[in-house]
């Protein structure tokens, strides 16, 4: 059976309010359209009764789906499962939280049709996002980009469409550090922008925090770069130089000019330098290793406690039954 023509996933953490709006949003632009789809929510251990919005949704539209993690595994695992899950010829990845204006939808939608097989969103505005945000969301783009073999378009988030083929190729992608954007730009494939205006969040709030955020680009720059070992060697390269420059100062200045050279103070700081950067790299080594480590473990990426495919088929417009007793068992 093909699926329907698009796939869209929302990974939700703590969404409860924004469920249902979404889907409205959605229906009020794909249906006019006759863009055929399937809504996937994948709950990624929500606990402010987000599953029981969306299940409400399930019980009453069978192009409704649903995936419910065991606890919180992120939105890279989230949306992972999402792109397992998605039985449409093209998927797109959207944020529950109304961020991303599904009218954005049918530019993608039209590109796709145009040929191309991944179509990002580009940000062009950032409506209620802190000049922090701004600045360092500018700052990760331009320092990863700089430092990996292929680049993400700037200022592109994880809202975009993917096709069929190119979904079967990231899903067949084993690493467990997934940093998604990350991914779909390494792939390849013909690639395009459109761009939007990214809307102030609604209702809730984020789930991103600064320092959140800065382990996330840490670990998306590992994940895609040994530029950052490579730095190391440099330094360490540089800073052995320079010793091999004081050296050959203080024997010179002993040799010829018989000068005592009070260098405490430039011994015992450097010290303390040195030992400061061996531990700084120490540290990258051991990003390093950890990835290797998670990697090698072989964990599943995400655990699934329930799904929608674990009930029986939502009933169709055509078979709908108002009767009570015609409500399978354990959907409401
Ligand atoms: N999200 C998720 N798991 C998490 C954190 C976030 O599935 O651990 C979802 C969240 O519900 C939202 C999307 O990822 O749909 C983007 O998160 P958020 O809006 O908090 O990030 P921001 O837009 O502030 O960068
Ligand atoms: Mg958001």
């Amino acid at each position: 059976m093909a699926g329907p023509e698009l796939t869209l996933i929302a990974p939700a953490y703590n969404e409860a309010p924004n469920i249902r709006p979404l889907y409205e949003a959605v229906l009020k632009v794909l249906e006019p359209a006759g863009i055929s789809f399937e809504l996937l929510f994948i709950d990624d251990g929500s606990r402010d009764g987000t599953d029981a919005e969306i299940a409400l949704l399930v019980a009453a539209d069978p192009r409704v789906r649903y995936a419910r993690f065991s606890r919180n595994f992120g939105h890279e695992a989230a949306s992972s499962c999402g792109f397992r899950l998605a039985r449409g010829q093209a998927v797109v990845l959207i944020d529950a939280d109304l961020q991303d204006p599904p009218e954005v939808i049918l530019e993608l939608h039209q590109r796709w049709r145009e040929g191309y097989e991944v179509v990002h969103a580009r940000r062009r505005q950032r409506h209620g996002e802190t000049w922090l945000k701004r600045a360092s969301a500018y700052l990760f783009y331009r320092g990863f980009n700089r430092m990996v073999e292929r680049a993400i378009p700037a200022d592109v988030g994880d809202f975009r469409l993917v096709d069929r083929r190119v979904v079967d190729h990231f899903n067949a992608l084993p690493e467990r550090n997934r940093f998604v954007r990350g991914m779909f730009s390494w792939l390849g494939f013909r690639q395009t922008v459109v761009e939007f205006d990214r809307q102030r969040r609604q209702r809730g709030v984020t789930k991103y925090n600064y320092s959140k955020l800065l382990w996330l680009s840490l670990d998306a720059l590992t994940s895609f770069s040994a530029a950052p070992l490579r730095a190391c060697m440099a330094f360490g390269l540089a800073i052995t130089l320079f010793s091999f420059l004081i050296a050959g100062t203080i024997i010179f200045q002993r040799l010829f000019f018989d000068l005592a050279v009070p260098g405490y103070a430039l011994a015992t700081s450097g010290i303390f330098l040195l030992g400061g950067i061996q531990l700084i790299f120490l540290g990258v080594i051991g990003e390093y290793i950890g990835k290797i480590y998670t990697q090698v473990q072989g964990r599943p990426l995400y655990i699934v406690a329930g799904s929608s495919d674990d009930l029986p088929p939502a009933p169709t417009k055509e078979t709908a039954d108002p009767s009570p007793e015609s409500h399978p068992p354990g959907r409401s």
